[in-house]
């Protein structure tokens, strides 16, 4: 794996994609523990754009019937979070009364997270769990409980497999770090 550059910044291998599919199928078989016998249908709710690659590779894994949504959100500027969440986009279906699990690309701040939780309260979902592919738990301090989570990396601004850096970078299969030593 060889450095890339994405508009005015460069950022190095950091995670193979290899690593984030075994992180995968853990995370896919303990949600297949806990949702395969269900007598619902749960909801798995992509939160676009950052998690489209994670999605469709956990709900290929996942053994139980669901219904895919999809619910757009926004709250960060550059490599920057903003703080201020804003719904721009679903969610596709009505939540009200369903269990939903939320697939997040990767958990900074928490505020995503929070304001999700507090949509769900608004909505009325019946419960919601919280899967996500990464985690910073140096940054993460919220209340709201994670409830599966594929890797943890330190506060560094990442891109790829799904994530982005001012739009571009998410068809990138592994992640790379920014590196700040080529600024
Ligand atoms: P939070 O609300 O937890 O601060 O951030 C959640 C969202 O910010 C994530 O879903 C993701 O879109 C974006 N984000 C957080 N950290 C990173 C990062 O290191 N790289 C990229 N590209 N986006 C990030």
């Amino acid at each position: 794996m060889e450095k890339i550059k994405l508009f005015d910044k460069c950022f190095r291998p950091y995670i193979p994609y290899e690593r984030l599919s075994e992180a995968i199928d853990r995370v896919a078989a303990q949600i297949n523990a806990d949702f395969k016998d269900a007598d619902d249908v749960p909801v798995l709710l992509c939160i676009l754009n950052g998690s489209v690659m994670f999605t469709s590779e956990l709900m290929k894994r996942l053994e139980f019937p669901l219904e895919l949504v999809s619910m757009k959100l926004t709250s960060y500027s550059g490599t920057v979070s903003t703080g201020d969440v804003h719904r721009v986009l679903g969610p596709t279906a009505d939540l009200r009364g369903r269990r939903v699990i939320v697939v997040e690309d990767i958990v900074d701040t928490g505020n995503t997270i929070v304001a999700l939780r507090d949509y769900m309260k608004e909505v009325g979902a019946r419960g919601m769990k919280i899967c996500t592919m990464l985690l910073k738990p140096d940054i993460y301090k919220k209340d709201v409980q994670l409830d599966y989570v594929g890797l943890e990396i330190p506060p560094a601004f990442i891109v790829g497999f799904g994530l982005d850096y001012n739009g571009i970078g998410r068809n990138s299969k592994d992640i790379y770090v920014l590196d700040e030593s080529a600024e």
